[in-house]
Formats: C-alpha cells, sequence, structure tokens
C-alpha cells in the first residue's frame, strides 16, 4: 500500500512537553497522597499523647485528693479518735483547712473526670465524697468535749464514709492508668503504622526519583542524538550545496549528486530519472549502483514523467513491499524479486523534472531521515539543474542570432579566435542574398523572415559539424570552414546554391539567389583581413552577375566558371 510520507518531526516536541507535564503533574501527585499519608498517623499520635497527658493531669489530682484524704484521717485517727475531751483550738483550726482542702480537692477533680469524659466516676466520686463530708458534720458535736455517747458510732460512720471514698479514687485512679495505657498504646501503634507508611512513601519516592532520573538522562541522550542528526544533515547540506556550486555542468551536478547519495543512504539502489526537453521521455541520469556490480538491482523501467505516480501526484510516494496490493506497478515483478521504493518527484520552480527513485529490501523501506537526505538533495541538485540551464540558455541567446538561430557576429569571432590561437587553417564564404531589398518590397517583410530561415535550414544541411555558421548582418552570412581546401569550400557553396534553389521549387517562397566570396585564411592575417578579402569577392560575384560564387584573388570576374571546377565529390565526404 502507498502512503504519503507524513513529516512527524514536527510533532515531537509538542508529545514531549506533553509527556513531561503528565510527569511532573504524576510526582506532584505522589508527593501529595505521601505527605497526607505520613501527616494522617503523626496528627493521630499528637491526639493521642495529648489526651494522656490531659488524663495524667487529673491523676495528678486525684493523687492530691488522696494525699490530702490521708492527711485527715491522719488528723482525726490522732486528735478525735481518741476523743479527748477538749480539741485545742489550733487543732481544731488544722482539722477545718483540712478537711475543706480535701473538700476543694474533691470538686476540682470532680470538674476534671467530667471534662475527660469519666462522668460515672465524677459522681461516685462526688457521692462518696459528699457522704464522707456528711459524716466529718457529724464528727462535729464530739469535739468540744461534749457528750460521748454515739461518739463510736459517729467515728464508724466517719470511717466507713473515709474507705468508701479512698475505694473510689482507688478505682478512679486505676481508670485514669487504664486510659491512659491505652491511648499511649495507641499511639504507640500509630508511631509503627506511621513508621511503615513513611517507610513505603520513602520507596516510591526514592522509585520515582530513580525512574524519573533514568527517564531525564533517556530524554538527554535522545535529544542529544537528534542534534547530532542534525548537525550531521546541515554539514551534508553544507557540502552538498558547496559541491553543487561548483558543478558548472549539468554531467557535474550529477556526479555529485552521486556521491552524496552513496553516502547518505548506503545499502539502497538509488537512482535519478530526468525527463528530456520534450517532457516525453526519461533519462536516467545518475545511479548509485557501481557498473561493475553484477547483482546490481536494475532501476525502474518508467520511460515518461507522466507514468509516474509520484511526479503525477506531485508528493514523495513510501512503498513497503512491492507485494501490496497498492504498489507501483513498475515495483511488481522484478527480476530482483520484492522489494521496497521511495519515489521523490524532483522539482524546482513548481516545474518536476524528473524523479528519484531509491530502491531496497523487501519491507524494509528507507527511513525518514533517508528520505529527508533524498528530498532535500533532490531540491537542490534540481534547483541547480533549473540554474545552469537557465545560464546555457541566456547564453544561447547571446551567442545567437534570434531569428535564424545562427551564431552571431560576436560569437563567431570568438569561435574564429579559438581556431587562429590553435594554428588551425580555414575558409571564409561571405554570402549576400541577391536583391533581397525587391524581394521584401514584393511580398513583405514576414515572407523575406521566412526566406532568411530557408537559406539558413539550406546552409546547415549542406555543411559538416565543425563548420561555423553565422548570420553577419541583414541578409548577408558568413560560414568558416576550418581545415578545408580552396575546392572543397566552393564546392560546399556550389552545393548550397543548388540546394537553395531544390528547396524553392516548393513554392513556399518566392525565389531568391545567393552570391559568395570565398578567401583562405593566412597565418599573417587576422579574420577580420580575411573577411574582407571575401566580402571583395562577394562584390565581385555580384557585379559579375549574381548568383555565383567568386574566390577571392581569381583571375578574372566570372568566378561561377572557376567554380564549376570545384570537386564536388571530393568535398561530399567531407558532409555530414
Ligand atoms: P544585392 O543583390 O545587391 O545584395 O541587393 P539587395 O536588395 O539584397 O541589397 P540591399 O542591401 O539593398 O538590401 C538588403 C535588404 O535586405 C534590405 C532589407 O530590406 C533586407 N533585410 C535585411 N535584414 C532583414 C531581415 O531581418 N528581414 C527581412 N525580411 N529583410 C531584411
Ligand atoms: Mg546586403
Ligand atoms: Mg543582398
Amino acid at each position: 500500500m502507498s502512503s504519503r510520507h507524513a513529516p512527524g518531526a514536527t510533532q515531537a516536541p509538542l508529545r514531549a512537553r506533553r509527556t513531561t507535564l503528565a510527569a511532573a503533574g504524576g510526582l506532584v501527585a505522589v508527593i501529595a497522597i505521601s505527605a497526607a499519608l505520613a501527616l494522617r498517623p503523626l496528627l493521630l499520635v499528637r491526639s493521642h499523647l495529648e489526651g494522656a497527658r490531659a488524663e495524667s493531669a487529673v491523676s495528678v489530682k486525684v493523687a492530691a485528693l488522696r494525699t490530702s484524704l490521708a492527711d485527715f484521717q491522719l488528723f482525726l485517727e490522732l486528735h478525735v479518735a481518741g476523743l479527748p475531751a477538749t480539741l485545742a483550738p489550733l487543732d481544731l483550726a488544722r482539722g477545718t483547712q483540712l478537711a475543706t482542702a480535701e473538700q476543694g480537692l474533691a470538686r476540682t477533680v470532680g470538674q476534671l473526670l467530667r471534662s475527660n469524659g469519666l462522668a460515672n466516676d465524677a459522681q461516685s466520686l462526688a457521692a462518696t465524697s459528699a457522704r464522707y463530708d456528711k459524716t466529718i458534720v457529724g464528727l462535729g458535736p464530739f469535739a468540744g468535749g461534749g457528750a460521748h455517747a454515739g461518739a463510736t458510732a459517729a467515728f464508724a460512720a466517719e470511717r466507713a464514709a473515709f474507705d468508701a471514698m479512698w475505694a473510689a479514687s482507688a478505682s478512679t485512679t486505676a481508670r485514669l492508668d487504664g486510659v491512659t495505657a491505652a491511648k499511649l498504646q495507641r499511639a504507640a501503634v500509630h508511631v509503627d503504622s506511621g513508621r511503615v507508611t513513611i517507610f513505603w512513601i520513602a520507596g516510591v519516592l526514592a522509585f520515582a526519583a530513580v525512574s524519573g532520573g533514568i527517564a531525564v538522562g533517556q530524554r538527554a541522550r535522545g535529544k542529544e542524538r537528534v542534534e547530532r542528526g542534525a548537525n550531521e544533515r546541515r554539514a551534508f547540506d553544507a557540502g552538498l550545496q558547496q559541491a553543487l556550486e561548483m558543478a558548472k555542468a549539468e554531467g557535474d551536478v550529477f556526479g555529485v549528486l552521486r556521491r552524496a547519495l552513496v553516502v547518505a543512504v548506503p545499502g539502497r539502489h538509488v537512482e535519478m530519472l530526468v525527463a528530456d526537453s520534450s517532457r516525453a521521455h526519461f533519462r536516467r541520469s545518475v545511479t548509485t549502483d557501481s557498473d561493475s556490480d553484477p547483482d546490481a538491482p536494475l532501476g525502474c523501467a518508467v520511460v515518461s514523467p507522466s507514468e509516474c505516480a509520484a511526479v503525477v501526484r506531485g508528493h514523495t510516494l513510501v512503498f513497503p513491499t512491492s507485494t501490496a496490493l497498492g504498489a507501483c506497478p513498475y515495483l511488481v515483478d522484478r527480476a530482483s524479486g520484492p522489494c521496497s521504493a521511495v519515489c521523490i518527484p524532483v522539482t524546482t520552480a513548481g516545474k518536476t523534472i524528473g524523479v528519484t527513485h531509491a530502491s531496497g529490501p523487501d519491507d524494509n523501506a528507507a527511513d525518514p531521515a533517508e528520505i529527508g537526505y533524498m528530498e532535500n538533495a533532490s531540491r537542490r541538485v534540481a534547483e541547480r539543474l533549473a540554474m545552469i540551464r537557465a545560464f546555457e540558455t541566456s547564453e544561447n541567446q547571446a551567442r545567437s542570432d534570434p531569428l535564424t538561430g545562427l551564431l552571431n557576429r560576436r560569437s563567431l569571432d570568438h569561435r574564429v579566435a579559438d581556431l587562429q590561437r590553435d594554428g588551425i587553417p580555414y575558409m571564409v564564404a561571405y554570402g549576400d542574398l541577391d536583391n533581397f531589398k525587391q524581394l521584401n518590397d514584393t511580398h513583405g517583410h514576414d515572407t523575406g523572415d521566412q526566406a532568411l530561415r530557408l537559406f539558413t535550414r539550406v546552409m546547415r544541411d549542406s555543411v559538416r559539424p565543425i563548420d561555423l555558421v553565422s548570420r553577419y548582418g541583414g541578409e548577408e552570412f558568413v560560414i568558416v570552414l576550418p581545415e578545408c581546401s580552396s575546392a572543397a569550400a566552393g564546392a560546399v557553396l556550389e552545393r548550397v546554391r543548388e540546394r537553395l534553389a531544390l528547396a524553392l521549387t516548393s513554392g513556399r517562397v518566392p525565389p531568391f539567389t545567393v552570391s559568395f566570396g570565398l578567401s583562405a585564411s593566412s597565418p599573417l592575417a587576422s579574420f577580420t583581413e580575411t573577411v574582407a578579402r571575401a566580402d571583395e569577392a562577394l562584390l565581385r560575384a555580384k557585379i559579375g552577375g549574381r548568383n555565383r560564387v567568386v574566390i577571392a584573388d581569381a583571375p578574372g570576374p566570372d568566378a561561377a566558371d572557376a567554380a564549376d571546377a570545384f570537386d564536388v565529390d571530393a568535398h561530399d565526404a567531407a558532409v555530414t
């Protein structure tokens, strides 16, 4: 199946940014959850410890109450148990003070117990305290040394109330100790669970840190790889560009491309097919296969741009396998077997001039980097070819005459200068159409132009490829025939006259004739002097009646007779 090459490189940074954001978000979430998990046991431990501290404060107060109770009981046993007749006023004051202290503490302890959720204990302590206070009050009549009757019973009641209150306060102390121990126990449990939680959190964070470090390292390595690839690509581009700038002809450009492709896309058969000027046929201009490699795969057999899918669609086509249903027909059933291929149109300024075709192992098409190299190289080559062609066109235009396409006077001068520098002898024929003004006046300027073009064709067909044919002025022409004898040159000019007459029999252009003056070069004469002598001979031809060839310095004006003596057959062999 064919697929368009989609450059994914531009989406990669966006994807990487999203991944980084997601990872950072995940890390923040892990840290937040970890903090919450670690904080919870710590808060619970704190709350339990605070509860235990409050209860131990109550315990201290209960202990103080019990001390106060014991003090008062001791006082009673020392001063009241013997029921002395009188109680010294100082002892009485001391007793009252102890009893008041005990009552005050009992109230405080009751409030503390209630505020710590021990209402039952507070109630039982308040009840026993009230009974105890009552029995103390019941001892009052005996303190002043009054009636002793009933004293034993009052003291026994006081002692029983004391025991009850002592027991109640002992049980409250025990309960407070129990509650405190339970809270400390719970705090210890939370400390343990907090330790486990912190251990796990530390593990998770360490894991996240290690994996984050690995990921960051991988990313850095990936980035480095991408940068290295980009640098290599830039260096390749710069080298290719420099080499192409130095390529002056199309052949040089193709040579540069071949060397670049061998380096940039190793292990693949790459070729560039370039369309001819008519755009009807492809020419294989570049191939990376070595000529001596007998196993080199055959290239693409497509013969014209209109048959190439990549050129027609105008974009790169990637064919992972030639066995796929949608594979290019030119890949199917290749002698070298199934293959993969990439086809890149070679385009410049919106004009496709060829295709770069890279084939490789089946199911192993060129990767995006290789395709990038080939696309870039193809584009640069297309630009260079376009530049060279445009340059050649403008050079040709400057070199040639626009009406006939013949060399103009200036470029003829350059070409002859080369001949003279190399010491090559030549003949100069100066031709002038006869009575051409009349033809123009009678049939119009366009017909005159047609006549000039027809005469050009006749001249071209009559000379050798090495002969130089130029339009020297309006209806005047100069032909330079290198390494040609005077007789052979005369024969050529006779041939021109004859063929002109023959060409005019079609009747498309009114009849006209041509006169020639012919001169030979000499090592001592300049080209201008040789042309001048040919011009003099031409003048003689005109004077002699036109439609003839006159050789310079030849005796007598009627050179047509002399021309008749030219060895035409001898020159035939030289004219192709
Ligand atoms: P002769 O036999 O003595 O050479 O006579 P002639 O009429 O050819 O000579 P003349 O130099 O008087 O005329 C040359 C004419 O060639 C003048 C001009 O009308 C014509 N001519 C020159 N250049 C062009 C051209 O580019 N196109 C056309 N159609 N005519 C041209
Ligand atoms: Mg003239
Ligand atoms: Mg003329």
